[in-house]
């Protein structure tokens, strides 16, 4: 699949117009930030991610607000994944 992320302008990129949806994606559990129990699955070889739920987005997300009500605790990936980068403009186009 071909996504083109030519036409989404820097200056149209930012959380406030977009559905959340880095907050679908896998995030793996890398260094402890304090995520609370409840937000977090275990697989069978006890790798920890946050855990999502059917409607495919992390459980810790407010869905009225569609803001991450851990904001503090969030796990770093979450810090690291930066509003505009090229990552955040291919999770809005697809
Ligand atoms: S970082 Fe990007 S993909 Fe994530 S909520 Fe903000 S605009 Fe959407
Ligand atoms: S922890 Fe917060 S920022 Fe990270 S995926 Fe979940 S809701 Fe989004």
């Amino acid at each position: 699949m071909t996504i083109n992320i030519k036409n989404v302008s820097e200056a149209e990129v930012t959380c406030s117009n977009c559905q959340a949806c880095c907050c679908r994606l896998e995030v793996m559990i890398i260094t402890d930030t304090g995520v609370p129990e409840t937000y977090i699955a275990t697989d069978e070889w006890g790798a920890e991610t946050m855990l999502r739920l059917e409607d495919g987005w992390c459980a810790a997300l407010d869905r009225e607000t569609l803001m991450c009500s851990i904001y503090e605790n969030r796990p770093w990936i979450c810090r690291e994944f930066e509003m505009g980068s090229y990552e955040c403009r291919v999770e809005r186009e697809a």
